[in-house]
């Protein structure tokens, strides 16, 4: 536990943020991001499609305190829509509304959301809201729930560590819901500390959206929930295009070509560029044993 607040602190550091972005791919980050720019991340989106295995393209970063760096954020962005347009991939979107300046002004951020939304929804490519920290959680739940008023290809994503996502999603269950166990560090006020109790929520809310949502992403890297929900979906008649499996760039690649060999419906999570470093170290924070590819970088050069 102990590591994993550290990586989450420094996770969080705007020092080490910045050099990190000065500085390139580094510490073995370049493993688990595809790229540093469009044209990498398109290649490596056409590697994973020919192996059956559509994309989430998440455009790294966050936390951004400039309305010049969201608007170029934003940017980044329409281009992305446009090149997965002309490339023909199977790819959609992800993207963090504090990237997009939730913290420095709502309203500017819900503009520069509805810009994105309009422009997916003019290709048919689909948006979904990452879930960041919970002082962020209903402003970014609003902002969903508004913009779904005028568009059909937004969704977001549920965190089941927290007590009050039993209620979310009976309130998203007409969304396309990505559930996830939740990756940053909240008080027990508002979440679950206990690994088990974290998992037994996870598999309730996921059998939820299963049963009575419209399409459920069931994005872990959890062997034992994914044999558990390979089962559920068996026994319950649920068809493969009710739902899929999602996993981060680089992580057990073995495991997600094999599922999608077995005819399940399975995206991969593309981060790209040059922000990279907030992204790596919670990657770090959840499973040290991550460390393995900082020390094989560090011992090989
Ligand atoms: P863990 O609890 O980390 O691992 C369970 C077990 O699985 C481990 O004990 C180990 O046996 C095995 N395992 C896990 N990883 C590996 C590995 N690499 N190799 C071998 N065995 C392994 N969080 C958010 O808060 N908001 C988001 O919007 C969000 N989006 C996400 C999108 C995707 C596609 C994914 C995959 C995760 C996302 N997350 C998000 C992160 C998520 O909340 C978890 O923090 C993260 O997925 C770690 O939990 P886990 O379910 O993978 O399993």
């Amino acid at each position: 536990m102990l590591l994993r607040d550290f990586f989450i602190q420094l996770s969080e550091n705007q020092l080490l943020n910045s050099a990190a972005k000065k500085y390139g791919l580094k510490l073995g980050a370049q493993s688990v991001v595809a790229g540093t720019n469009i044209e990498e991340t398109i290649a490596s989106i056409k590697e994973l499609n020919a192996h059956n295995i559509s994309c989430t393209v998440d455009n790294l970063g966050e936390f951004v305190s400039s309305k010049e760096e969201a608007t170029a954020a934003k940017e980044k962005i329409l281009t992305v829509i446009e090149a997965i347009h002309e490339n023909g991939v199977a790819a959609h979107i992800s993207l963090k509304p504090s990237q997009l300046g939730l913290d420095i002004d709502v309203d500017f951020c819900y503009d520069n959301l509805y810009e994105i939304v309009e422009k997916a929804a003019s290709y048919d490519i689909f948006v979904n809201f990452d879930m960041e920290d919970y002082g962020r959680l209903q402003t970014s739940f609003d902002m969903v729930e508004e913009l779904s008023k005028t568009f059909n290809n937004v969704g977001t994503v549920i965190q089941s560590y927290f007590y009050r996502a039993k209620d979310d999603i009976e309130k998203f269950k007409d969304y396309r819901l990505r559930i996830v166990k939740g990756a940053y560090k909240e008080p027990v006020e508002v979440a679950y500390q206990d690994k088990l109790d974290i998992d037994l929520n996870f598999i309730e809310l996921i059998e939820y959206h299963l049963l009575h949502g419209k399409f459920t992403s069931i994005a872990t890297h959890d062997h034992n929930i994914i044999a558990h929900v390979k089962r559920f979906v068996a026994d319950h008649n649920i068809p493969l295009d009710k739902f899929e499996f999602q996993m981060l760039y680089g992580f057990r690649t073995d495991m997600q070509k094999e599922l999608a060999k077995e005819g399940y419906n399975f995206c991969v999570y593309v981060p790209f560029g040059e922000d990279w470093y907030g992204y790596f170290m919670r990657r770090l924070a959840e499973r040290p044993q991550n460390l393995n590819l900082v020390t094989k970088q560090v011992f090989t050069k």
